[in-house]
């Protein structure tokens, strides 16, 4: 460099992941990523509202709040300097940016959190600030999100500041009960109050790429514990791997993200009040009616995906249950990830149970069916044995059913429909599993589904295998594929207890009434997808043609019922089963 020290200091900058150096407004065009290497520079407040917010849409709330030097706090400076410092070198009035503003034209609110601001650390100040963003948001009915960037509480204003991990908490609760979403997105540094606060009891939990988060930090951690860090602790993909965040998000993608969770929360928002639709009480009787177990031919004859079914492949009607067992497991037989690309658009998965875990058998998130906004939650299997053991063979642990819970719930409060796929051999069998209290879980999900505030559509589309298909199959209705199966025990399971031998798992699978036919004739299923000849791996795409459409005509009738009475209709499906059959038509009444 010819030019001058100070002079090239503000034209170049030397990137802190690869030591290149980098012509500054090339980096700023970057959105302050290191074009070389990807290390994403840490953003003071305003760029990152700059960055995130439609150009005009923002309107910054007031940010000057009474002094506050609660404790007249001295170290080697007077705490009032320090502020006083940090507001000449940032040009804030605190480390915290708060405004209104749309983000790809959806309105939300907004508070920026601003690491170069001591620290970013929570005063009273800062506190108040956010609180009074989420109470402005729950004026407005729209969403918040929240951008972290904190070492923690801030020392110099003591236990108040510790209280403000509580007042901003309570505000975010506020906007859960009243349905509206909160967002935050971690950003690096976010450690502390912050992080065991509002940084991870929002809704969902976006991390920036390379954002580290923790309670605790790093020299802390080792000088407690005396023990290496392992490499990327507590970074972004850290946290996703241990079902912390929801995702993780480079900064170019990080505005089209929010833009499409705001679109999905925002459309979730009709549904508490619906608009008519034709022929709604056709819709809630037929509902309703749908509740006793009638074989299906009596079902009014109603055949939503107007298709033969019957008709459809090698006389599926006498297909025997042991072949159609075979058929359910076949390893080309389509997956959840498949019909999340195929039946549905725009899926954006959410990770992790928040406790520990991301179970890689459960996949989960918001996507559209045919324009509307859902929460599809399925068991992942694969088509390959790589593929399979890698997500478990579909047999979800702990933690996948409570990322199952906490996307049912979530969508509930969002006012989302939610559509399961069931496809499992069964929940997780292994020790770890036992450890982390699988039965409570799967018990945990089965609860909370009879209550579910909001439309739940099941399909069984290959294995339902026991209680880990029910932990995602309690719904106002039921769909199975023709070829799927839903039973109380593997066929081999069952064949090795009450038979001789495991050899008679082809006589178990036939007494077992595990098929699409006779579970509905059960009750236990309300309506057969049919799928192609001679079965759905053969023809995946008319597959999902047919399931989408399957969905469509179950799912539209739901949006009309009021919450209230799609539990009510839900647990008297669920109460019925077996009862005497005149008892369980009384009871539906
Ligand atoms: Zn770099």
């Amino acid at each position: 460099m010819t030019a001058p020290a100070g002079h090239a200091e503000q034209l170049w900058s030397r990137c802190a992941g690869c030591a290149s150096l980098l012509y500054r407004k090339r980096l700023r065009r970057n959105l302050d990523v290191c074009p070389e290497c990807g290390e994403h520079t840490r953003l003071g407040a305003p760029e990152r509202l700059r960055q995130l917010v439609d150009p005009g849409s923002l309107r910054l709330l007031p940010d000057r709040l009474p002094e506050a030097d609660p404790l007249d706090f001295v170290d080697v400076l007077p705490y009032p300097h320090r502020l006083s410092a940090a507001r000449a070198s940032t040009g804030l009035a605190e480390a915290v940016l708060c405004g209104t503003a749309t983000i790809g034209g959806q309105p939300a609110a907004l508070a920026v959190m601003d690491f170069r601001f001591l620290g970013g650390s929570l005063g009273c100040a800062v506190g108040e600030l956010i609180t009074r963003t989420a109470e402005r948001a729950l004026d407005d009915r729209v969403p918040l999100i929240l951008v972290t960037a904190s070492g923690g509480a801030r020392m110099q204003e003591g236990a108040l500041s510790l209280m403000q991990m509580a007042t901003v908490s309570q505000a975010i609760a506020a906007l859960r009960e009243a349905g509206l979403l909160t967002v935050s997105v971690l950003t690096d540094p976010t450690y502390g109050g912050v992080a065991a606060s509002f940084a991870t009891n929002t809704d969902l939990v976006l991390a920036e790429s390379g954002a580290r988060m923790g309670f605790a930090g790093p020299r802390v951690i080792r000088q407690v514990t005396g023990r290496a860090l392992p490499e990327g602790f507590q970074t972004a993909d850290f946290l996703l791997r241990h079902g912390q965040v929801d995702m993780v998000v480079q900064r170019r993608s990080l505005r089209g993200r929010l833009a499409a969770l705001l679109a999905a929360a925002r459309a979730g928002r009709p549904a508490r009040a619906p608009v008519p639709r034709q022929e709604p009480a056709r819709h809630h009787e037929r509902l309703a009616g749908a509740a006793p177990p009638v074989p299906p031919a009596e079902a009014d004859g109603h055949r939503p995906v107007g298709e033969r079914p019957a008709d459809d492949g090698p006389t599926p009607a006498v297909r025997d249950a042991w072949d159609t067992v075979r058929t359910a497991r076949h390893p080309g037989r389509p997956t959840t990830l498949d019909y999340l690309d195929s039946v549905f658009d725009g899926f954006v998965e959410l990770h992790g149970d928040r406790l520990g875990g991301d179970c890689p058998a459960i996949v989960g998130g918001i996507a559209r069916l045919a324009g509307r906004h859902v929460m599809v939650i399925g068991h992942q299997k694969g088509h390959t044995t790589a593929d399979l053991v890698a997500r478990n063979f579909g047999m979800a642990s702990p933690a996948g059913h409570r990322k199952a819970l906490r996307l049912m719930r979530l969508a509930a409060r969002l006012g989302l429909p939610v559509v399961t796929l069931v496809d499992t051999p069964g929940a997780d069998p292994g020790i770890s599993a036992e450890e982390q209290g699988q039965a409570a879980a799967i018990a945990e999900n089965i609860l909370t589904l009879t209550v579910l505030p909001t439309p739940v559509l099941a399909v069984i589309t290959g294995e339902g295998g026991s209680g880990g298909a029910l932990a995602l199959a309690v719904a106002d209705r039921v769909l199975m594929l023709q070829h799927a199966v839903y039973s109380v025990i593997s066929p081999e399971g069952c064949a090795a207890i009450l038979w001789p031998d495991r050899s008679a798992a082809p006589q178990a699978a036939r007494a077992l009434r595990l098929t699409a036919p006779d579970l509905c004739r059960l009750g236990v299923v309300d309506e057969i997808v049919p799928e192609p000849a001679t079965a759905a791996h053969d023809d995946p795409a008319e597959t999902a043609r047919r399931l989408r459409a399957a969905l469509l005509a179950n799912l539209l009738p739901l949006l009309d019922v009021p919450p209230a009475m799609l539990v009510r209709l839900r647990r008297q499906r669920f109460r019925r089963f077996g009862a005497p059959r005149a008892g369980a038509r009384a009871g539906a009444r």
